[in-house]
């Protein structure tokens, strides 16, 4: 059985019918996933802005 993760995430997106256990990566295009990895950039802008 072959699984699809999100590569951000990690949440299954889909399983695939695979005599070989396959793992692929995509984007879940979840809308949390989204904002999860948004909050992430920003807060990493923002450490590097107010480390005085
Ligand atoms: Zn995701």
């Amino acid at each position: 059985m072959g699984v699809i993760l999100c590569k951000h995430c990690m949440t299954v997106i889909d399983t695939i019918d695979s005599e070989k256990v396959t793992t692929y990566y995509s984007d879940c295009h979840e809308l949390e996933c989204f904002e999860k990895r948004a909050r992430q950039s920003s807060q990493a802008a923002d450490s590097s802005e107010s480390s005085d």
